[in-house]
């Protein structure tokens, strides 16, 4: 079994929408629900990742919309900054909830000294993520307060605007070239992150933002999801100028597993082949090089391929990469240590 670290999931938004029983143990004992569970987790060889706290819009997106021959989704309206708080803390108490009641089975992790330390005892490896900064308010009050909780990752938006920026809209087909960067807030954002220890996600960012992040971080570059746009031309996708640039800062992309950004025709369908996975990694690898991709999973935030379905299938991904000519060398980068590199940069 090969030992993966993962760059995105969305254990807690799923823990967070459950409305009957207790999704914490649920999520201890194994569920039907989405994609990750600790025994799922176990079965897959998934040993950690970034927990993404994110907040849903009141407004429901069209998804049923991806599976059309090009689609155009509106961008939700920003968010109220306390409303935000209120469902970041929920998340992150249901997520520390796993893990105080797990008998040591699941730790919050926030360096990685931490997390190898949870992969060598066999505990699920949690470190906090937050996918769109509408909880952080312009003074940077609440970045402190939430850094003091664990938090180690952040992305300044998830699609819809913030007011440290623009996120890129589900659109297809389409360039992440869509709008204005980052505003004033959004740069002061970004060195206090760096001077916090906090990793900067660009995945959710238009193009601009990625520019601007690029000219203002000290740390690499990090897109924690997102696949190569030259093969799957969505706006969440890497143009091969931000993937070049990516390598110059010797920085990371997680492989992304959401139908809608693997396929060339942009469409959301369970029946997608996972040799397009392959596809995304061998380009990936060929323009970033082998220690500057890993796995991005977006697993319970996404549709994924019904080949692969959840955490537990995880091996079959590795199986079909041996049989392409994968070695055990590369499996131990792209599955574990490429993240390591990049979280010891960003956050030790
Ligand atoms: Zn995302």
């Amino acid at each position: 079994m090969i030992p993966v670290f993962d760059g995105h999931n969305d254990v807690a938004l799923r823990l967070f929408l459950q409305d009957k029983g207790d999704p914490v143990e649920e999520f201890l004992n194994g569920t039907e629900q989405g994609h990750i569970d600790l025994p799922r987790a176990r079965a897959g060889g998934l040993v950690g990742g970034l927990f993404a706290l994110y907040v849903p819009s009141p407004e429901r997106l069209d998804l049923a919309a991806l599976s059309g021959e090009t689609y155009d989704i509106p961008l939700p309206a920003p968010m109220d900054c306390e409303a935000a708080q209120t469902v970041v803390e929920t998340e992150l108490a249901l997520i520390k909830s796993v893990a105080q009641r797990s008998d040591g089975a699941v730790s919050i992790c926030t360096s990685t000294t931490d997390i190898r330390a949870a992969r060598d005892r066999g505990s699920l490896a949690v470190v906090v993520h937050l996918e769109g900064a509408d909880a952080i308010d312009a003074d940077l009050a609440y970045l402190e307060t939430l850094y003091d909780a664990g938090l180690r990752s952040l992305g300044p938006v998830w699609s819809r605007p913030t007011i440290f920026g623009h996120g890129v809209p589900l659109r297809f087909p389409g360039s992440p070239d869509t709008g204005p960067g980052l505003t004033d807030a959004g740069k002061r954002l970004i060195k206090a992150c760096n001077r916090l220890g906090i990793m900067i996600d660009l995945s959710h960012l238009n193009e601009q933002g990625f520019w601007d992040v690029a000219s203002l971080s000290d740390a690499p570059l990090v897109a924690t999801h997102s696949n190569a746009h030259a093969i799957s031309p969505v706006p969440r996708n890497l143009t091969d100028r931000q993937l070049d640039a990516i390598r110059e800062s010797d920085g990371i992309v997680g492989l992304n597993f959401a139908t809608a950004f693997l396929r060339p025709d942009g469409q959301m369908r369970a029946d997608t082949d996972i040799g397009l996975l392959i596809r995304h990694l061998d380009y990936l690898i060929e323009r970033l090089g082998d220690t500057r991709v890993a796995i991005g999973s977006d697993f319970d935030g996404a549709l994924i391929p019904e080949a692969i379905g959840s955490a537990q299938k995880l091996p079959v991904l590795f199986d079909l990469l041996a049989q392409h000519g994968y070695d055990a060398a590369l499996f131990e980068k792209i599955a574990f240590e490429n993240w390591m590199r990049i979280l010891l940069r960003a956050i030790d």
